[in-house]
């Protein structure tokens, strides 16, 4: 879709709407109810930024607690790295359980597993409508925001759901993916936080998919984003727990705390893919709340086709830049600052925007 059909399409700005007002809710409750939250954002940008001055140094340490802990670790430099390194320990004819992980979209991993022949099923509900109906994540937290009951139900229709109310959806896909989770040979996942202390990784999430599909299959793997590095558990926990309360879902109903289990074949690859060079450093500090995406005004209008390929809105837009892509509709953007304003991470996205713009236009480079 280009961004003018987004423009006219209101069910997509009912959608974004809804959720923004819905989401927003639970964030001023939880900010007005737990006053320690801002603390916790503040003192978890501190460390973000402090590991990546340092990546190298971060990334070995936890790298070796992770292998002490019985991990198989890779470091991947791209995205095609990352691709191959996963390829080689799937390999293919199996059945894989997959959360919803932002990283693995950033390297189209399960497009890649598909090619290989294998049968993979996101396990998110959100992102199961994303993934049948053929379509692009529309916000980094909810994903199928922009489906209507009637519109999610046609598209379940596909793997043999059939109901009209939510509850009756929700609990037919339920059926469906507990058979996916006993049968399934591997399990994939992003990852939160993951602690250099420990090299335990933290997930966070609301529907207890993520805790089958990195439990249950003999073989697991975890994608983690070298950004998501924190010096310690606390410091992790504190990651998830601000992700969780500037998304509006405080407290969350299930944290994930993972190493691997018994005699479990537990994989787990870093990557980069770009973040370590880029000019962008505050970027890294990024939540992935999504709430700058909600609260934009030009994402409001646009949705995600405003933003990157992968990430929508002023964040999508930062993203994009440190990924490699530069986007001309970075002019769009009105500056209002109001990214900035709700971001937990005070991360100054218009700064960011101007300096894409420069770029773009020829006068700096990144
Ligand atoms: S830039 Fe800030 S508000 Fe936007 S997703 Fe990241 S942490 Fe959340």
């Amino acid at each position: 879709m280009d961004i003018y059909s987004v423009v006219r399409n209101m069910r997509i700005r009912e959608g974004i709407k809804r959720t923004r007002i819905n989401l927003g809710r639970g964030v001023k409750e939880s900010l007005d109810k737990h006053g320690y939250l801002k603390k916790y954002s503040d003192e978890v940008k501190k460390a973000k930024l402090e590991v990546a001055k340092n990546f190298n140094y971060w990334i070995k340490k936890t790298m070796e607690k992770l292998e002490e802990s019985g991990a198989t670790v890779y470091f991947a430099k791209d995205a095609e790295e990352a691709r191959k390194i996963a390829g080689e320990i799937v390999k293919s004819g199996k059945t894989i359980v997959k959360a919803k992980s932002m990283i693995s979209e950033e390297i189209e991993l399960r497009e890649y597993l598909e090619k290989l022949g294998n049968e993979v099923w996101e396990t998110d509900l959100g992102e199961l409508i994303i993934q049948l109906a053929k379509d692009k994540p529309m916000h980094v937290i909810a994903p199928a925001l922009h489906y209507t009951k009637e519109e999610a139900a046609k598209v379940l229709k596909k793997i043999g759901v059939d109901g009209r109310d939510p509850e009756e959806l929700v609990r037919k896909v339920r059926q469906v993916m507990r058979e996916k989770f006993i049968d399934a040979d591997v399990g994939i996942s992003g990852c939160n936080a993951v602690s250099a202390e420990s090299g335990r990784i933290f997930l966070v999430e609301n529907e207890g998919n993520i805790r089958l599909s990195t439990s249950l299959p003999k073989t697991c793997v975890a994608l983690i984003s070298i950004d998501k590095i924190l010096p310690d558990d606390i410091l992790a926990l504190k990651a998830v727990l601000v992700q969780s309360a500037f998304l509006g879902t405080y407290p969350p109903s299930y944290i994930n705390v993972n190493l691997p289990i018994d005699d479990q074949d537990f994989f787990v690859i870093f990557i980069d893919n770009g973040r370590s060079k880029t000019k962008f450093r505050e970027q890294l500090a990024c939540v992935k709340c999504g709430r700058c995406q909600l609260e934009c005004p030009v994402f409001q209008l646009a949705g995600n086709v405003w933003g990157g390929r992968v990430y929508g809105g002023p964040m999508g837009m930062v993203w994009s830049a440190i990924l490699g892509e530069m986007r001309e509709e970075v002019f769009i953007c009105t500056l209002c600052g109001k990214c900035r304003i709700v971001c937990p991470m005070d991360i100054d996205m218009p700064q960011m925007i101007r300096e894409i713009r420069k770029a773009i236009l020829g006068f700096s480079q990144i």
